[in-house]
């Protein structure tokens, strides 16, 4: 690749400034009732884009030489620059992707960074920005090891994965129906908003990237009804635009939880279980139940339904 990947997003900004300018522009004229944009809203997910870009600088810096280490001593093979490379590469990051973002909503220390994408309760192409600067921290970058050993070196890794995100920007609307065949293969704007949704029949399904396929592959995936119109956000809303609080509030309740459960084993089900796990300790606690020394991992296996855990997940979130 011969462009700058760390630089891409930043290319991009006035296309997705001009998809910004006339969504809003459309939403205004087809549906003026309904309040898509806010501004308040609006800048917050810009400030969190802006934090979460210059962390994600720095963490490269430090990311992309265990990148180099493996490509360098375990990579199983060495690619010529080819069409035929970028389309393994890329088909290879998108099931890594899938495989993160189904994992970030499955386990609480990957979901105390994703949460921050999911906790507007809004839906315009600005939510695309809303990320969290704690990804380097959560571990996203691990995810993309197994490439190096694919035999992709670090700069291509990053290309791709900022491929991924570039693209990602432009299924966060409602401007857009559906795709027609299109749906079948790409994550479109209808399959992301079912991700965003939180009704029932939505929760904790259509975790895409780039290609549907691999929710169609594992189960995962559901239609968007057009008797079900999805209602964004976290099942308890956080009520706040403050940048930081949207970032670090699940992070402060999960060291709260941490310092507070119990046991050892608790004390990692408070960082790993499913955030189902969390629901239920906080239920708990709030109710003032004398079972909070028991052990907890009932509470695990009686919530074992993805769409139970999910819930709960935002449960987590809205606790005051
Ligand atoms: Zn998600
Ligand atoms: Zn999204």
């Amino acid at each position: 690749m011969q462009f700058d990947a760390e630089l891409l997003l930043l290319a991009m900004a006035p296309v997705f400034l001009a998809c910004i300018g006339w969504e809003a522009w459309h939403l205004r004229r087809t549906c003026p009732g309904e309040p898509i944009y806010s501004w308040r809203d609006t800048f917050c997910n810009a400030a969190l884009a802006l934090m979460q870009q210059a962390a994600d600088k720095l963490a490269w810096l430090a990311i992309i030489p265990v990148y180099a280490f493996f490509y360098e001593h375990y990579r199983v093979y060495t690619w010529q620059a080819s069409w035929v490379s970028f389309v393994v590469l890329f088909v290879a990051q998108d099931l890594l992707y899938y495989v993160f973002h189904r994992c970030s909503h499955r386990v609480r220390w990957l979901w105390a960074a994703h949460v921050v994408h999911h906790s507007s309760e809004r839906l315009n192409f600005s939510t695309a920005f809303r990320q969290s600067l704690m990804y380097p921290i959560a571990g996203m970058w691990l995810f993309w090891i197994p490439l190096a050993v694919l035999g992709f070196a670090p700069k291509q890794i990053v290309a791709i994965v900022l491929i991924n995100l570039g693209f990602q920007f432009f299924v966060h609307t409602q401007a857009i129906g559906k795709l027609g065949w299109l749906e079948y293969v790409f994550n479109t704007p209808s399959i992301h908003r079912v991700h965003h949704a939180r009704n029932d029949r939505y929760i904790d399904r259509n975790y895409a990237g780039v290609l549907v396929i691999w929710d169609r592959l594992f189960g995962s995936y559901v239609d968007e009804n057009p008797h079900d119109v999805p209602v964004y956000g976290i099942v308890e809303p956080l009520h706040t635009y403050n940048p930081l609080k949207a970032t670090f509030h699940e992070w402060a309740s999960m060291a709260a939880d941490f310092a507070s459960v119990r046991g050892w084993r608790n004390k990692w089900r408070a960082l790993f279980a499913p955030p189902a796990w969390a629901a239920d300790y906080h239920a708990r606690r709030a109710a003032g139940s004398a079972s909070l020394t028991a052990d907890l991992s009932a509470s695990t296996s009686e919530q074992s339904s993805v769409n139970a855990n999910h819930t709960a997940a935002f449960q987590t979130t809205r606790r005051p």
